[in-house]
């Protein structure tokens, strides 16, 4: 519904009436009933190919036994699942309902009317949505070669800014800062910012110098890190994620924290994902292979790909992606255009089986080469 026709739009929050809500891909089960089709393939929202590992699924079976029960509120087994694989005490652990949930809970306890958020041209769509929903500034830095700029972003912290989110690598564009330059940046903020380092893609990561902000908590008390078990733990159904900060910023996210966010399955699930390594690796692996594979594809069409670490690649079809969305979509594949992330030529496309990556290929090729295209 536009925005200029909606019957409630008097009634909002001033903050909520302009706000643009997030985009998710549109879901298997909609374009198959749409085209009466039963192998259509999702490349959309960076899920892990592979599933969760059977531990996750096991625990997860488990926890069908005590539908009738509230979950553990404060999170107690996970809790000290994730302080024990950080190396950190389980008072500096915020669970959420998903990542976005943590997100949100930094928005709420640091933002509001009158103060700022700092966070990079092309960043993860939460950013902007978690600062408007509750009254506050986005101050938006220009992108350098589509990754984040530490020193545009610093430019544009002041007097009113209280977070600046980095995600780290970036969804859409698989782009990512190394340790030395990130340090640093954090390091020179002023002591009324909260830098939150947003590692959603961590796992997958396998540049060098790419740093595990969590490491740095000790000696960074303005330091959030978010991680979640959506992406290479394969549990985003379930919706658990986690923020990892000083105890006494924990406390205050804990605050607004609402007192069930994580249930039940998912706690359990989490903590047996957390415990196995070897489905991370089996993931990661399968990552390398065709990630690599996608991106030297996407590059024999004549297609450029943004170099990426992620479970996804962002490719430039050098005009509005619009015609080759649709196009794909008829041929049964779902991708993510991304010009709500100011990047209206490209596509994101999630790695995905091999059979899957040759069918976006496949797909691809033949859309490129019809005369409208
Ligand atoms: C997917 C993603 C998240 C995680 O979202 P969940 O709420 O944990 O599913 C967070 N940040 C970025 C950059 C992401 O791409």
């Amino acid at each position: 519904m536009a925005n200029a026709d909606h019957p409630f739009l008097h009634l909002a929050a001033p903050q909520i009436a302009g706000l643009t809500p997030y985009i998710p891909g549109k879901p298997v089960s909609e374009l198959e009933r749409e085209l009466g089709i039963r192998d259509a393939v999702k490349l959309a929202s960076n899920e892990n190919p592979l599933g969760c590992g059977e531990a996750a699924r096991a625990a997860y079976l488990a926890a069908a036994a005590e539908l009738a029960r509230y979950p553990d509120g404060g999170a107690f087994a996970l809790r000290g699942a994730i302080a024990e694989h950080h190396g950190v005490d389980a008072a500096q652990v915020t669970v959420g309902n998903g990542s976005n949930d943590v997100l949100d809970l930094v928005a709420r306890t640091f933002l509001g009317p009158g103060l700022d958020s700092v966070f990079s041209e092309h960043a993860f769509a939460v950013y902007p949505i978690a600062t408007q929903a509750v009254g506050a500034t986005a101050r938006v830095a220009p992108a350098r070669d589509y990754g984040h700029d530490l020193d545009a972003m610093a430019a544009l912290v002041s007097a009113r800014t209280r977070v600046v989110w980095i995600a780290n690598p970036n969804n859409p564009t698989g782009t990512w800062v190394a340790a030395e330059p990130l340090r640093a940046f954090i390091a020179a903020l002023p002591a009324h910012v909260i830098a939150v380092v947003d590692e959603a893609y961590f796992e997958y990561v396998e540049a060098p110098d790419y740093p595990d902000a969590g490491a740095w908590l000790a000696d960074c008390p303005n330091l959030i890190v978010t991680r979640t078990f959506a992406k290479v733990h394969g549990l985003a159904a379930l919706r658990v994620g986690y923020g990892l900060s000083h105890p006494a910023v924990a406390e205050l996210l804990n605050r607004v924290r609402a007192p069930f966010n994580v249930n039940a399955p998912a706690q359990a699930a989490a903590v047996a994902a957390l415990g196995d390594a070897e489905h991370v690796a089996r993931s990661v692996a399968h990552n390398r292979t065709e990630r690599a594979r996608l991106a030297a594809g996407l590059a024999e069409l004549g297609l450029d790909v943004i170099p990426s670490v992620c479970n996804f690649v962002t490719v430039d079809l050098g005009r509005p992606v619009g015609f080759v969305d649709q196009a794909l979509l008829r041929r049964g594949v779902i991708c993510r255009p991304v010009a709500n992330y100011g990047l209206p030529n490209h596509l994101r496309i999630s790695v995905g089986l091999a059979h899957e990556n040759d069918r976006l290929l496949a797909a691809l090729a033949a859309v490129l080469a019809e005369p409208a295209a």
